[in-house]
């Protein structure tokens, strides 16, 4: 294999003379070129990669340079770069300490991050999705078949990824989803670990990609659940379902699904926290006289007698016939409802000459805020 190699100056393409800095920086760009990560699946740019990594950890030691310039590729170490051991055994990614960060730059950082957390158990995300009640399934509970979107297991390939079954430990990591490098940096001696390039990280290699998911293993499906909703939930809330979300990663838990609540207008009643609104309408002789009227409640109609003399706009309230608490459904919140008088439109003549004849007998400076209004203009005018 020697026989074959190319000079290393010739790799890094800088003179023979060249100073530390300019190889570092001749580095620098041949590994960013053919990098791994920019050239997925190239064979050829993965040799060169070898190559300039080899070249740079000789030119960049000044005792192998000067072993090398004597003595050229035979005069380093034997045992180094040779073939599939040692140096080319890993084929890839090589983190020199400083260096680092360039690749982090470009590679949106991820190098050492994901070298730490692919190949360990992860939880699957949370999925949201939207749930319309109306007014009373809001109030009292109700069961409801959810949809979501959420990432599952392959049921082709069971989660593996592989069309036949066939997944090998990847060589290049031992499984370990990590490769460690010993380097000699400007003298140093550098150890780090970084993602194994040759898998990704997974520790795992698959020969025959599964067809329904191209080998990831996972895929997008749409998951329906009956969700149970508690009574008394409101506007904007959301009903946890745990582990209804997305499948987790060598072996996590799965995500939560999100349920988030909207209610439906309804078209009497209202809500304000824990209370029922609402308004019912009523004739001029009922708020004079006093009468038992039907009032609508979540629990159907309950009658209820106003006094006589009620004045419009006036709130009543009934206990305990409100929104039920969360978890707690013995409790409830109150139903306020507020009588509303209306004015008698397309009356008889009939009816008309009946009003005229009340209204000519009434004191209308007699009533409460007739009285007020009165005396208040009074003064102005005086
Ligand atoms: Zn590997
Ligand atoms: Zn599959």
């Amino acid at each position: 294999m020697a026989e074959t190699k190319r000079d290393y100056y010739e790799v890094l393409g800088v003179e023979k003379g060249a100073s530390a800095d300019e190889i570092k920086r001749a580095y620098r760009k041949a590994a960013m070129k053919y990098h791994p990560d920019r050239n997925p699946g190239d064979k050829n740019a993965e040799e060169k990669f070898k190559e300039v990594g080899e070249a740079y950890e000789v030119l960049s030691d000044e005792q192998k340079r000067s072993r090398y310039d004597q003595y050229g590729h035979a005069g380093v170490d034997p045992n180094f770069g040779a073939g599939g051991g040692g140096y080319g055994g890993y084929g890839g990614f090589t983190d020199f300490g400083d260096l680092g960060d360039i690749f982090g730059d470009i590679f949106g950082g991820g190098t050492r991050s994901r070298a730490s957390s692919q190949n360990y158990p992860r939880r699957g995300d949370n999925v949201v999705s939207r749930l319309e009640l109306t007014f009373e399934e809001a109030a009292f509970g109700c069961e409801k078949e959810v949809a979501s979107q959420r990432i599952e297991n392959c049921a082709a390939c069971s989660g593996s990824g592989s069309a036949d079954g066939v997944i090998e430990t990847c060589s290049q990591c031992r499984g370990t989803g990590q490769v460690t490098t010993v380097q000699n940096f400007m003298g140093m001696r550098m150890q780090s670990a970084t993602t194994c390039p040759a898998c990704s990280g997974r520790g795992r290699m698959v020969k025959n990609p599964c067809n329904t998911c191209k080998g990831k293993g996972k895929v997008r499906k749409t998951n329906r659940v009956k969700v149970k909703v508690p009574c008394g939930v409101d506007h904007g809330q959301s009903v946890r379902v745990r582990g209804e979300g997305s499948v987790g990663a060598n072996g996590g838990p799965n995500g939560d699904l999100l349920v988030e609540i909207y209610i439906k207008r309804h078209k009497i009643f209202q809500r304000e926290d824990m209370d029922v609104l609402c308004e019912v309408p009523i004739s001029f002789a009922q708020a004079a006289l006093g009468a038992e009227i039907q009032v609508p409640t979540l629990d159907g109609p309950v009658s209820y007698t106003i006094p006589e003399g009620t004045q419009t706009g006036k709130e009543f309230t009934l206990r305990d016939k409100g929104i039920p608490e969360i978890n707690n459904p013995r409790r409830r919140g109150s139903h306020r409802f507020t009588v509303v008088v209306e004015t008698p439109t397309r009356l008889t003549k009939e009816q008309k000459d009946l009003l005229r004849q009340l209204d000519g007998t009434m004191d209308q400076k007699e009533t409460p805020k007739m009285k007020k209004f009165f005396e208040a203009i009074k003064d102005l005018f005086d």
